[in-house]
């Protein structure tokens, strides 16, 4: 099932913030109360009540001129997400039949938060204080089943977010890869092999953020991945050990 993806183009993003503040408005979250802590970027990070957030990152570049990079970080919505691999109720976390939109139910709340915020590479969910509950961006799932565009897509005044269907997305990226690589040699692609979200950076990825690319594989945590992976089977295989012998005794 291919579904949807997005496609941002960092290049033209302006860090504006108008896809932040959308989301924001169509998920009805309160505001971050911001401080000032010597960057232009605000709030300072994901939270439970921000889903989507333009990092800024700066550099100087030649003739001792900044430059800025603007990375509007959100969840990649993963074809096979390492986050629900880490919970033990399969319906804790669902992925959307049309979509593919990776979703968190109310069901997270039983759940080890730590383990599933350990097992994004991305750095993405988000726990509520003192609830347990989680949250993320949601792909704006309730739009996109409406025929609309994902509240950070529509409002987006540069082009650099960008919606559809995952084929047609995947083909959009890859032609503006190739239009860009004679301004941007370093030009980089991400996504198009495992992810609903594909980013083209000018540069390096890690000079936008720490985890603007990175493996699928879970950071650091493979031997909690694999006893996982294996409880399950195992537990089938002591209860058809059970049947068998009841059978045969
Ligand atoms: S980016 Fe993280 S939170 Fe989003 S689907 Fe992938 S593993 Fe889950
Ligand atoms: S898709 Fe919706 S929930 Fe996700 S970042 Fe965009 S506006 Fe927010
Ligand atoms: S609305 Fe578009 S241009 Fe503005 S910060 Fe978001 S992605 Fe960048």
């Amino acid at each position: 099932m291919k579904g949807k993806a997005f496609f941002i183009d960092t290049i033209v993003c302006t860090g504006c913030r108008g896809c932040q503040i959308a989301c924001k408005q169509w998920n009805q979250l309160p505001a971050t109360k911001t401080e000032n802590y010597g960057s232009f970027q605000n709030p300072k990070d994901l939270s439970f009540y921000t889903y989507k957030l333009v990092r800024f990152s700066e550099e100087i570049g030649d003739n001792n001129r900044p430059v800025w990079h603007f990375f509007p970080d959100q969840c990649r919505h993963c074809i096979e997400p390492p986050c629900k691999e880490a919970t033990e109720d399969p319906n804790a976390i669902i992925i959307d039949e049309l979509t593919g939109a990776v979703l968190y139910t109310e069901k997270l709340k039983k759940e080890n938060s730590q383990d599933i915020r350990e097992f994004c590479p991305y750095d993405i969910p988000r726990v509520q204080s003192g609830t347990g509950y989680m949250a993320k961006c949601t792909m704006c799932v309730e739009r996109v089943h409406n025929g609309l565009l994902p509240a950070c897509v529509k409002t987006c005044p540069t082009g650099a977010m960008n919606f559809g269907d995952w084929d047609s997305m995947a083909e959009m990226a890859k032609k503006r890869l190739s239009e860009v690589q004679s301004k941007f040699p370093n030009a980089v692609l991400t996504g198009l092999d495992d992810l609903r979200v594909f980013y083209l950076f000018a540069d390096e990825p890690s000079t936008y953020h720490k985890y603007a690319m990175s493996s699928i594989t879970p950071r650091g945590i493979d031997r909690k991945t694999a006893l996982k992976k294996i409880a399950n089977p195992l537990k089938e295989l002591a209860k058809e050990w059970q049947i068998l012998n009841k059978i045969a005794s």
